[in-house]
């Protein structure tokens, strides 16, 4: 069991995401100091209270956020998640993170999230398409197909993007509303693919850094042993897609705890038996761990797809994997980051390895402005072109940033990661977009 030290780290996530940005401006040069502040903080923020009726006969008073982080290089663009710990900051971190990711894999949008703060697990289905409709019409014309554009996050799907259509269609009709959000059923605008689009992302990230040579000793997945935090949408998806490729899934968790089994698991098996308890755990071929135990576990890939800030300052040290893969938004604290950099574990960063799911939510946008159905090789090959340059280009900059640190030039002595390499990227083609399109008046 790994003991959690007491520890001074700060486990906001905004706090976190600012320490990012900060740490990537010593990377660039001459951007303009009054651009910095702009482009670290939300554009607008918006905070809902809002009454829904429960089965029960009571009424509740539910919060909801919208935060539109930047809109330079196009809509804002950005999930919804439903969970108890929702606060406008992490929803604000998780907005920049967006504004951020969509600049590296060179999309034509900005940076949004939502949340509401409830817990769905106590919810019935009722209850949530009452929250969800209620509030869609708090948000009124904040969110749209030109303005700001959702998708589903963590206990948010397909149904919950229809109730989302549905709500905002029947408050503009006449219109193609379609491109208001993303993530839909197919039957109503969905893209093939985008199910499982986060996780395929993932994967051709992973395979393609594993290409360039960057972990020594592992140049493909075949072999590899995967230990995976997070058995939802990202989390399942990516141990069937990466078994699929011949790693070896070795532990898997979810809220309730994890499971191992060094042979491997079959990642199937464990969804069905998911589906029937509830949980991975329990699952007869493998032994019950801790979440902590599943995040020190013995593996060479490390995937959390879960929540924010799981690797800290007191668990990093602990962790085995020579590479970890951001499946989830900001689950390393940036101190985290520092200590793993110094044991030379390899990050790859959230903005680039779990940017699929917003590359193929953009693909749905375009297919329905356009009333266009594409097949699953077209939104596929499109991705993997996405992901491998977005990969190129990371890995390409990181090199150059590393040559710099050498002769000393920039980084404040310090060496560069491959999320500065990401994040120098980004904000280098946001800040040149704010500047194209001047400052008005
Ligand atoms: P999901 O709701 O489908 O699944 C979340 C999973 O995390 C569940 O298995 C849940 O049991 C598990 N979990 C919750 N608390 C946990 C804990 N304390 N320890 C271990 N597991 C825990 O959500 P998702 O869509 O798979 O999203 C997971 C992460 O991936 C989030 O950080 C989300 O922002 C990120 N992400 C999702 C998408 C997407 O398209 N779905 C895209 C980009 C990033």
């Amino acid at each position: 069991m790994l003991k959690r030290a007491e520890s001074a780290e700060n486990l906001d996530l905004f706090v976190n995401a600012r320490q990012q940005f900060e740490r990537a401006l010593t990377w660039i040069d001459g951007i303009k100091v009054g651009i910095i502040d702009y482009l670290i903080n939300p554009k607008r923020t918006m905070h809902v209270r809002f009454p829904v009726h429960m089965d029960d006969g009571s009424i509740r008073t539910f919060h909801g956020f919208r935060v539109l982080h930047n809109r330079v290089r196009g809509p804002g663009k950005g999930g919804i998640r439903y969970h108890p710990d929702v606060t406008s900051a992490e929803v604000a971190a998780l907005a920049a993170f967006m504004t951020w990711k969509t600049a590296v894999v060179d999309i034509p949008f900005g940076g949004g999230k939502g949340g509401v703060v409830c817990n769905p697990k106590e919810l019935s289905r009722d209850e949530l398409r009452r929250i969800t409709r209620r509030f869609v019409a708090e948000l009124g014309d904040a969110i749209g197909p030109h303005t700001d554009v959702p998708a589903p996050d963590m206990y948010t799907d397909q149904q919950t993007m229809a109730w989302i259509y549905d709500t905002f269609d029947l408050m503009h009709p006449g219109k193609n509303n379609l491109a208001v959000v993303t993530g839909k059923p197919l039957d109503i605008g969905g893209s093939v693919g985008r199910d499982e689009a986060t996780a395929r992302g993932g994967l051709f990230a992973t395979e393609q850094l594993l290409k360039l040579g960057v972990i020594p000793d592992m140049q493909e997945l075949a072999g590899a042993r995967v230990a995976i935090q997070g058995y939802g949408n990202a989390g399942s998806t990516a141990a069937r897609l990466f078994h699929a490729e011949g790693a070896r899934i070795v532990a898997v968790s979810d809220s309730r705890g994890g499971i191992s089994n060094d042979d491997g698991l079959d990642p199937e098996q464990i969804l069905a038996h998911k589906n029937e308890s509830g949980s991975v755990v329990g699952f007869s071929e493998a032994t019950n761990i801790s979440n902590d135990e599943l995040l020190a576990y013995d593996c060479d890939i490390l995937i959390p797809a879960a929540l924010e800030c799981q690797i800290r300052a007191d668990n990093a040290n602990d962790v085995r994997a020579k590479l970890i893969v951001e499946l989830a938004n900001g689950p390393l604290t940036t101190m985290a980051d520092d200590i793993l950099q110094e044991r030379g574990v390899v990050v790859l960063p959230d903005i680039v390895a779990n940017a699929g799911g917003v590359v193929v939510s953009y693909f749905e946008w375009v297919q329905n402005l356009e009333n266009q159905r594409w097949d699953l090789d077209k939104v596929d090959n499109r991705l993997k072109k996405k992901m491998n340059h977005a990969v190129d280009n990371t890995v390409e900059r990181w090199n150059a940033l590393k040559e710099r640190s050498e002769e000393g030039a920039d980084g404040g002595g310090s060496h560069p990661t491959l999320r500065d390499a990401a994040l120098v990227m980004a904000i280098e083609r946001i800040a040149t977009v704010v500047l194209q399109r001047d400052i008005w008046p």
